[in-house]
């Protein structure tokens, strides 16, 4: 228990958006979403926006440096001070360390990982049912949504052997209901 500082992590389609909506309301901390940032920036067309789209349309990363550069800037702000969660990064090693960087610049650190696990297949299933619900470009097309499982599996990924030694990790099975599952987060907090 003790800290609120916290990172949401999993694949596409883990239900990552949805549990951090209901653990920034338990928690009471603000809810940092890198992947809302850039869709509010390709929403309003902003320099940022246009290049994140560049990449996010293909289901590619946006690159480390313009990503690294929005959350500092984001947990710069004064209302990160009883805690956070971040929602979609890190994604890379490079953004793991820099995110310890800049943690360590603020004088914080990171309470707990929260990896919510669920198996290839059923990323597969679920994205292709989001991408008729919601619209989204970049659950679209399958090839889209191969591209995003690969670079989970070879850049986001490796951000657990990062904080495994760490002792950081929590191991959440995402398999269940929106409530299952959540109930299995707040037992970390418990
Ligand atoms: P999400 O809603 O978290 O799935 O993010 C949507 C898209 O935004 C991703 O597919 C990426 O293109 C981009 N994105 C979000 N977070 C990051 C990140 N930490 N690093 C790089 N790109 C990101």
């Amino acid at each position: 228990m003790a800290g609120k500082n916290v990172v949401l992590f999993g694949p596409p389609g883990a239900g990552k958006g949805t549990q951090a909506a209901k653990l920034v309301e338990l928690l009471a901390v603000p809810h940092i979403s890198t992947g809302d940032m850039f869709r509010y920036h390709i929403k309003n067309q902003t320099d940022l926006g246009k290049t994140a789209q560049s990449y996010s349309s293909k289901g590619e990363l946006v690159p480390d440096d313009v990503t690294i550069a929005m959350v500092k800037e984001r947990l710069s702000q004064d209302d990160v001070k009883e805690g956070f969660l971040l929602d979609g990064f890190p994604r890379s090693v490079p953004q793991a360390e820099a995110l310890d960087t800049i943690l360590d610049e603020l004088n914080l650190s990171l309470d707990h990982v929260i990896n919510i696990a669920v198996s290839d297949d059923e990323i597969r299933g679920r994205l292709s049912k989001r991408a008729s619900i919601e619209g989204r470009a970049d659950d679209a097309d399958p090839a889209v949504i191969q591209n995003r499982i690969d670079t989970y599996k070879n850049q986001s990924e490796p951000c657990l052997n990062y904080y495994r030694p760490k002792g950081v990790v929590r191991d959440i099975d995402g398999i269940g209901t929106i409530d299952e599952v959540f109930e299995r987060i707040g037992a970390v907090f418990s």
